[in-house]
């Protein structure tokens, strides 16, 4: 018993370590140029052209190597960093879209991840147009996914601001539909014009009856509200072909993919013409 305490003792010691030591290195990581944001492929699944792509943070720390969101994002939330951390990312998105549709001359939209926390912020509204407007993106080329954190609560604030959001021409997406915070109650009561389905429900979906259910009761619920519907974690043709059968309109997931950096994402973009895959539509660049 004595041993095991120990264990336990010591590995948890370690584990705050590490967890105390990214907090404090979370804030100079934004001022020291370590984040970077990643693209991941979405694919019009009607006529098999790339049509957005998601942001995903990376931070790219100089003794471990890239750190996955998933462990520093609840930091940056915890430590009210996160807002910082949103405007960077929105600001980097777009300069980074300006490159694909203006140099690049695609046709393409940008998908970024809000937390719940941003959304709760008074300021938050006129600090993305402030970015907006020095951009030379418009509003309409911006989806906002909103992944929902635990600790959140929509309330009247909140919807009057997303409802803001929206009439800007941003596309209010909701994330990961089917887990946890991700609810019914919510594409019923708040504004959403997108709905991505969960990958837990899309990899594999012909392998489980269940899964399968789910994904086609969660398609059909989504168009039925009129709602554009992405699905998440596709990984192989029997994947795409039975969520397309559903009705789902666009798909995103290793068998495309993996996030890449920006200049990764952008040659992998312009040399796609020979495969199943074709680039996005050239299209006029609308500022
Ligand atoms: P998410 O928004 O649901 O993003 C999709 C995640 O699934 C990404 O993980 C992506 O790499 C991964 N993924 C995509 N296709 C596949 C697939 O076919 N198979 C598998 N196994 N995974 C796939 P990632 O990049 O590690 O991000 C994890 C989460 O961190 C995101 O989930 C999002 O909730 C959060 N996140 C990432 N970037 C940001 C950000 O800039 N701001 C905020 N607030 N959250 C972010
Ligand atoms: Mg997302
Ligand atoms: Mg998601
Ligand atoms: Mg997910």
């Amino acid at each position: 018993l004595q041993q095991k305490w120990s264990y336990f003792e010591d590995n948890s010691t370690k584990e705050n370590t590490y967890f105390l030591q990214l907090t404090s290195e979370l804030q100079s990581a934004i001022e020291n140029n370590q984040l970077e944001v990643f693209h991941q492929a979405q694919i019009d699944l009607s006529t098999l052209r790339v049509c957005s792509s998601e942001c995903l943070i990376r931070w790219n720390h100089p003794t471990q190597g890239y750190i996955p969101p998933t462990v520093f994002i609840p930091i940056a939330e915890d430590m009210g960093l996160i807002n910082q951390l949103t405007l960077w990312v929105i600001k980097t998105a777009l300069q980074q879209q300006y490159v694909i549709s203006h140099d690049c001359g695609f046709n393409h939209m940008i998908s970024i991840n809000i937390s719940g926390k941003d959304i709760a912020s008074q300021h938050f509204f006129t600090q993305v147009i402030d970015i907006i407007e020095d951009s030379t993106i418009s509003a309409d080329k911006l989806i906002f996914e909103l992944t929902e954190s635990a600790s959140f609560a929509y309330n009247e604030q909140s919807l009057s601001l997303l409802e803001k959001l929206v009439d800007l021409g941003i596309t209010i997406s909701i994330d990961d539909f089917g887990t946890g915070y991700s609810s019914m109650s919510q594409v019923s009561n708040l504004p959403f014009q997108e709905l991505k389905v969960d990958r837990q429900f899309v990899e594999n979906v012909n392998d489980d009856r269940k899964r399968k259910i789910i994904a086609e009761a969660t398609v059909k619920m989504a168009k039925g509200l009129g709602l554009e519907v992405v699905a998440e974690g596709i990984n192989s043709q029997a994947d795409e072909d039975t969520l397309r059968s559903f009705g789902c309109d666009i798909g995103q997931g290793y068998y495309y993919a993996k996030p890449l950096a920006i200049d990764d994402y952008i040659s992998w973009l312009e040399n796609l013409d020979n495969g199943r895959i074709k680039q996005a539509v050239q299209g006029e660049f609308i500022p």
